[in-house]
C-alpha cells in the first residue's frame, strides 16, 4: 500500500497512530502546532528540578503502553500505591494490600467503611451494570465513597467523580488495581519523547483547515490519502465546527523543601479540601529535585490565593509552607475531558471518508485512553487504504 497519512497533534494518541502507520510502511507526517511532542504530557528543567506539567503519573500496566514496547526504557520510579487520607480526627493510610501489608490495618477498619460497604464496592468491581453515574453506583458504598473514594478519585478524574460515568470509573480502577504507577527517570515528557523517536515530526505548524484529502497549515497545504484529527477537544471542534466538550481544569503548585523535612511518599489527600492532593514526589522519583532538596507537587482544580493554599498546605502536611520556596504555579485550564454517563468507552474512528478522529475525548480521559483511539484510527485507516 504506497499511501500518505496526515496525522494532527503530537499527543498520544497522535503519536500512537503515527507509530501504528509508520510500521506498516505508510508515508506519514505529523503536523504539530507546538514547539515539542507530548501535548498534555509535557515536563519542564526549572532550577534543577523536573516540573511536569501539573501532576501525573504513568502505569506501566495500560494495555495500550505495553503494546508500544516502550515501557522498559520508561525507566519507571514507582510511587506507594497508598493514600493517606486526612480526616477530621485521624489520618488513615489505604491501598492495595497485595502490595504492602500496612495498607491493610486501615483498609479493613471502620473508618475506611463498614464490611457491607466494602462488599458492596467489590461486587461493583466484578458486575458489569448499566452506565449510571458513578455516584449513583455507589450509593450503597457510603463511608468508603466518601471518605476514600470520592477524595482519591477527584485528583484521577479532576472533577466531581461522583457525576462521572460509573463504567468509566470502573475501568480507571481496574487499571490502577493491576498496574503500580510512577513517573518515569526524566519526567513524563520522555513517553511522548520515546513514542516519537522513529517518527519525522513537523512541529510549529497549525492545521487551520481540512478540505477532504487537502489539509491547510500556516506554513502551506499538503495533499494525501486520509487525515487523522487527534488534537485537544477543543482545537479538533473548531476544525470541525462542532460545540467542543466540557472539559475539567486543574492547577499544580509546586515548592521546593529540604529533603527529609517529609519522609512521606504517598500521595495525601483531605475531604472537602480545595486541594484535590499533595505529594512529595521526589521521595519516589529521586531525580526531579537536586541534591538535598525535595520537590512537593499540590493540586487544585481552580487556583488558590497564596494565603489560602498555605493555610490547605498545614493542614495536609502539619508545615508552616510559608517558609516553603515556592517555585511555580502551572495552570492547565483544558486538563481532561468530562466523560459522563451513557459515553462509549471508545468511539467510532472513521467520521466521513477518508476523515478519522482520535484523542482521549474519544475514548477515555487518561493516557491509556488517548493511546487506545489512536491505534483504533491508525487500524481503521490502513483498513480502508488497503480496500479503496
Ligand atoms: C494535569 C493532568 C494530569 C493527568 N494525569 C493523568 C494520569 O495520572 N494518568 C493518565 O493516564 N492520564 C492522565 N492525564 C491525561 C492524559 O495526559 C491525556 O489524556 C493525554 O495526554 C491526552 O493525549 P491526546 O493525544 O489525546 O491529546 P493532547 O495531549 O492534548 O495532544 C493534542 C496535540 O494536538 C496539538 N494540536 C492542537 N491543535 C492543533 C492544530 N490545529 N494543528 C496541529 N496540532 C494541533 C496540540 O498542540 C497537542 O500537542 C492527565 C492530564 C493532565 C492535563
Amino acid at each position: 500500500m504506497s499511501a500518505t497519512v496526515v496525522v494532527i497533534g503530537a499527543g498520544l494518541a497522535g503519536l500512537n497512530a503515527a507509530r501504528i502507520l509508520h510500521r506498516h510502511n505508510v508515508e506519514v507526517k505529523v503536523l504539530e502546532a507546538g514547539d515539542r511532542v507530548g501535548g498534555r504530557v509535557a515536563t519542564e528543567r526549572f532550577h534543577g528540578y523536573l516540573l511536569d506539567h501539573g501532576f501525573q503519573v504513568i502505569n506501566p500496566q495500560y494495555a495500550e503502553l505495553q503494546d508500544t514496547g516502550i515501557v522498559k526504557d520508561l525507566e519507571i520510579q514507582n510511587i506507594p500505591k497508598g493514600v493517606e487520607v486526612i480526616g477530621e480526627r485521624s489520618t488513615i493510610l489505604v491501598g492495595d494490600f497485595r502490595q504492602d501489608l500496612r495498607f491493610i490495618r486501615d483498609s479493613i477498619s471502620p473508618k475506611s467503611g463498614t464490611i457491607r460497604e466494602k462488599l458492596k464496592f467489590l461486587r461493583y468491581l466484578i458486575r458489569n451494570s448499566e452506565d449510571i453515574s458513578f455516584g449513583a453506583a455507589m450509593q450503597d458504598c457510603g463511608r468508603l465513597y466518601s471518605e476514600v473514594l470520592e477524595p482519591f478519585l477527584t485528583g484521577v478524574v479532576l472533577s466531581d467523580p461522583s457525576e462521572i460515568s460509573n463504567r468509566m470509573a470502573r475501568e480507571l480502577i481496574h487499571w490502577f488495581l493491576r498496574g503500580n504507577p510512577g513517573v518515569p527517570r526524566g519526567g513524563v515528557a520522555r513517553l511522548p519523547e520515546l513514542l516519537a523517536r522513529e517518527l519525522s515530526i513537523q512541529l510549529s505548524t497549525t492545521v487551520r483547515k481540512i478540505e477532504s484529502t487537502r489539509v491547510t497549515t500556516t506554513v502551506g497545504k499538503i495533499d494525501c490519502d486520509a487525515v487523522i484529527i487527534a488534537t485537544d477537544p477543543i482545537s479538533a471542534s473548531l476544525l470541525l465546527g462542532k460545540t467542543p466538550p466540557h472539559m475539567n481544569s486543574s492547577v499544580t503548585y509546586y515548592h521546593a523543601i529540604d529533603e527529609g523535612e517529609i519522609e512521606s511518599s504517598y500521595l495525601r489527600v483531605r475531604k472537602n479540601s480545595p486541594v484535590i492532593n499533595s505529594v512529595v514526589i521526589s521521595n519516589s522519583a529521586k531525580d526531579y529535585a537536586p541534591a538535598g532538596k525535595s520537590l512537593v507537587a499540590t493540586t487544585t482544580l481552580a487556583p488558590l490565593q497564596r494565603d489560602e493554599l498555605n493555610g490547605e498546605l498545614k493542614l495536609i502536611w502539619h508545615r508552616d509552607a510559608r517558609r516553603w520556596e515556592f517555585l511555580k504555579e502551572v495552570r492547565i485550564p483544558y486538563s481532561l475531558p468530562f466523560h459522563g454517563a451513557g459515553q462509549d468507552l471508545v468511539q467510532e474512528s472513521r467520521i466521513s471518508d477518508r476523515l478519522y478522529l482520535a484523542g482521549d475525548w474519544r475514548a477515555t480521559p487518561s493516557q491509556q485512553g488517548a493511546l487506545l483511539s489512536g491505534r483504533k484510527a491508525a487500524l481503521a485507516v490502513i483498513r480502508d487504504l488497503s480496500v479503496a
